[in-house]
């Protein structure tokens, strides 16, 4: 069967950035199994694997649009440096897990001047066009529940 709205699909894959560097891989993992057309991949991504079936592969190239968008100056926070009391040493490049008005989030220490802190919560893939080589593994159906619940049960999917 094809890939379509409420597939189930199996797939191994490798990202790149456009230097060819690996961003990340199932290689070598369990294959990534995930709920087409609800949101579970980037727009861009589910747009190529679309129509697809078992046994495709697919190289696809997805402009940041389709993918983690571009850099937004209004992700950059300045904070001060009292709040990370007790913490760690702050160091420019690390990740800091903070709470935000939309729930946990991760941010990348961009700066410290003095007291200040600036904090960019951009997500690290925005503004990169991504490449990937995909290989669909398998593709079925979603259970009643699968697709009442959003995600995938199952080996791979949630356990419960
Ligand atoms: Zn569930």
């Amino acid at each position: 069967m094809i890939i379509a709205k409420e597939s189930v699909v199996t797939m191994h894959y490798t990202l790149k950035n456009e230097a060819g560097e690996v961003l990340d891989t199932s290689a070598g993992r369990e294959p990534l199994v995930y709920l087409h057309g609800v949101g579970g991949l980037i727009p861009g991504l589910e747009k190529e694997l679309e129509g697809k079936q078992a046994n495709d592969k697919l190289n696809a190239v997805i402009p940041p649009e389709e993918a983690y968008g571009s850099r937004r100056d209004d992700l950059l926070r300045v904070v001060s440096k009292e709040g990370f009391q007790g913490e760690e040493a702050l160091v420019e490049g690390m990740r800091v897990q903070l709470e935000t008005d939309r729930g946990p989030a991760v941010a990348v220490v961009s700066g410290i001047e003095g007291e200040n802190v600036t904090l960019d919560l951009n997500h690290p893939l925005a503004d990169v066009t991504l490449h990937f080589e995909v290989e669909v593994l398998n593709v079925r159906e979603a259970e009643a529940e699968e697709i009442a619940h959003g995600h995938v049960h199952g080996e791979g999917g949630h356990q419960h």
